[in-house]
Order: C-alpha cells, then sequence, then structure tokens
C-alpha cells in the first residue's frame, strides 16, 4: 500500500502550499470513522482510516434521487470496510445506495468500489480515462518491470543497483492495492449531470479526474484535483514517458480557476473542507511556477540528470521507497521545462542530461 500512487510524496510538499485566502469553515474537526458531518444540505462527509503520511481519506455521501450516492472508496483494508459497515449500520441506516461514484483511479479513491458495488447490486460511475487505466494497471500483472520502465529509470539517472532493487520488489502492484473491479461501469463526461451535481473533469494528476460542482448548493467535491496544504502528486507515468502531466496539470488549474465560483466550499479528498478556491489555486500554480524556476536555475549550473534534482525538488532526502515517485515528478517537471523551451535534453549512453536552454 506504501506505493499507492498519491499517498507518499505528498507531505514533502506541504513547506511550498500558501494558506492566505484559505478559510475552513468546519475548523480542524473531523468525523471519526463511521460517523458522518453534514457540511451541505444532502451532502454528507465521512472519513476512513487509510495507511501512509495521509492518514485518511474524506468520502461523501450525497442525497441521490430517493436514495444516497457514494463518492470514493478507500483502500481494500479492514480499517476502511469497518468504516464503512460502522457508518452503514449508523448515519447510513435504511438508506439505499443508488450508486458508486469514484473521482479517479487511484487505490484510495477506487480500492474499495468493487467491494462496494457489489454489496448494493449498483453500478461503478466514473469517467473512461479513469476506468480503462485502472482495468490495464489491474491486468498488467507480470512479475518483473517491463523493459520500457527501465529505460525510463536509466535514463531519469538511477544507477544498476537502484533498478536491480526496484525490480526484486516486482510489479503489477495495483492489482492488490484494489479489490476486484466490476467488469462494466457508467461514462461519466465533462458537463454531465449526475442528480443535481455537474462533472468537471482535471488532467495532470491522473488521466481524467472527476470532480463534481453542485452549483446551487455552491459546493464542489474535488478529489485529488484541488488539495488544501499539501500539493497533488504530478509525475510522469511509465505508460506515458513522453507525456507533459504538469503542462495538463497548469491548465486544468487554469481552466478551473477561470470556471468555478468563488464562493464554494471545496470538499477535498485529504485534509479539511475549505473555501478559498480562487486563492487555492492561485497558490497551486504559483508553487509549480516557483518550482520550475529552482528547477531551470539548477540546470543553469551544469547539465543534470532528474536524480541530481531531487534536492531543489523535495525537503528530505529520497530513500529507495519513494524514489520512483521522486523520479516521476522531478521528471514531470524537467519535460515541461523542456515543452515551454527552457530546457534540453541530451540522452548520453541511455542516461537524460538537462540543461537550461534560453527561451526564444
Ligand atoms: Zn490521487
Ligand atoms: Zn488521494
Amino acid at each position: 500500500m506504501s506505493r499507492a500512487p498519491d499517498a507518499s510524496l505528498a507531505d514533502h510538499h506541504a513547506s511550498r502550499s500558501g494558506h492566505k485566502g484559505i478559510d475552513y469553515p468546519f475548523g480542524e474537526r473531523a468525523p471519526e470513522p463511521g460517523a458522518l458531518i453534514e457540511v451541505a444540505p444532502g451532502t454528507g462527509w465521512m472519513r476512513l482510516p487509510i495507511p501512509g503520511p495521509l492518514k485518511h481519506i474524506n468520502v461523501w455521501a450525497i442525497d441521490d434521487g430517493d436514495g444516497v450516492a457514494l463518492v470514493d472508496t478507500g483502500l481494500p483494508l479492514d480499517s476502511s470496510k469497518d468504516a464503512w459497515r460502522a457508518a452503514l449500520a449508523g448515519p447510513l441506516a435504511g438508506r439505499t445506495v443508488t450508486r458508486i461514484i469514484v473521482t479517479h483511479m487511484h487505490p484510495d479513491h477506487l480500492g474499495l468500489a468493487g467491494w462496494l458495488t457489489k454489496k448494493f447490486g449498483v453500478r461503478l460511475w466514473m469517467t473512461r480515462g479513469e476506468y480503462l487505466t485502472a482495468r490495464m494497471l489491474v491486468a498488467d500483472a507480470r512479475p518483473a518491470p517491463p523493459d520500457d520502465v527501465i529505460v525510463t529509470w536509466r535514463g531519469a539517472g538511477w544507477d544498476d543497483e537502484q533498478i536491480a532493487a526496484a525490480t526484486a520488489r516486482g510489479w503489477g502492484y495495483f492489482a492488490r492495492a484494489v479489490h476486484r473491479l466490476p467488469d462494466g461501469y457508467v461514462r461519466v463526461r465533462e458537463g454531465d449531470r449526475l442528480g443535481d451535481w455537474r462533472a468537471e473533469i482535471g488532467t495532470g494528476h491522473s488521466p481524467e479526474h472527476l470532480c463534481l460542482v453542485h452549483d446551487r448548493n455552491r459546493v464542489m467535491i474535488a478529489g485529488d484535483q484541488i488539495l488544501p496544504r499539501i500539493s497533488s502528486i504530478v509525475a510522469i507515468s511509465t505508460t506515458e514517458p513522453e507525456a507533459d502531466p504538469l503542462g495538463e496539470w497548469l491548465e486544468s488549474l487554469a481552466r478551473l480557476r477561470a470556471d468555478l465560483p468563488g464562493d464554494l466550499l471545496v470538499l477535498p479528498a485529504h485534509g479539511f473542507p475549505f473555501t478559498g478556491v480562487h486563492a487555492r489555486l492561485d497558490a497551486l500554480i504559483a508553487g509549480h511556477e516557483k518550482q520550475l524556476a529552482r528547477l531551470e536555475e539548477r540546470l543553469k549550473e551544469a547539465p543534470r540528470r532528474a536524480v541530481d534534482c531531487f534536492g531543489v525538488m523535495f525537503a528530505r532526502a529520497i530513500g529507495p521507497e519513494l524514489l520512483g515517485m521522486a523520479t516521476g515528478e522531478t521528471l514531470a517537471h524537467l519535460v515541461h521545462l523542456e515543452k515551454r523551451g527552457r530546457a534540453k535534453r541530451e540522452v548520453r549512453e541511455g542516461v537524460w542530461w538537462w540543461s537550461a536552454a534560453v527561451p526564444n
């Protein structure tokens, strides 16, 4: 579970997130496992314990016709299941569960979707990008990392020992991090209505991240697309090593900044419900721009590999358990500098060396 895509590096970024203009209308109060706090009409907040630095995921029960829809699901562990059982026997007792909605494919969100859909005989609602990516990862049960992945690791500057250690840890962990998924789902698209909620889709943290906006109540279920205090992981995935996820992420944040009303109550997957969405989006964008500028300064000194840039990217030393995510996130920033014409890459014996380029 410690390799869940967004559950380990998040706390390293706490220092670079601003808090100005952000308010927490419920303070630091959070529901105990099995309890529910109504944060808006027909919108219940619950928390499930998960291991790792995040410690919890927030999940939501939203009124849906005659019943209640559940948004996000926790990890397939007894701690998360017990919290669900307590909620279903407590605040949700007697309610009909209408559907399971999952914001994105990361195991802390998707992990128990198959368990819940089966329990209630209901459908899973997701975007296509998230559902299909999850199905692809579940099916990739090979024991050792594919050659393409090793090319990326070598390109980033991993040495033989690091590659051997990562190879020994195996591959295909995703299938173990999610309960068996339903074989079918209901596709959600940008702008779709789910009851009173409107779908807003973001990219960069995950392929097609679903957020839900209740325009009348001024509430947004944000998943990992907009978090308070910590910034979501944006990393090069080994499936799309040439992609520019940070470019997509910054575009998404800018689009949300333009589209969302400023007076929303934001319900994030980790942390506390907050107001001040515009200030938060501005701070997230500024944080990445600052990071890019620092990285560019480092490249001006001399050509660097991704592994040489961890000191600029992260507040603490990167051990073997964080190496994969640190590499993915550093590469995302380097590739984005390259796309902007501010860095260039030279390949020497399979290793990518990045240097600063004067933009024209
Ligand atoms: Zn996530
Ligand atoms: Zn998450």
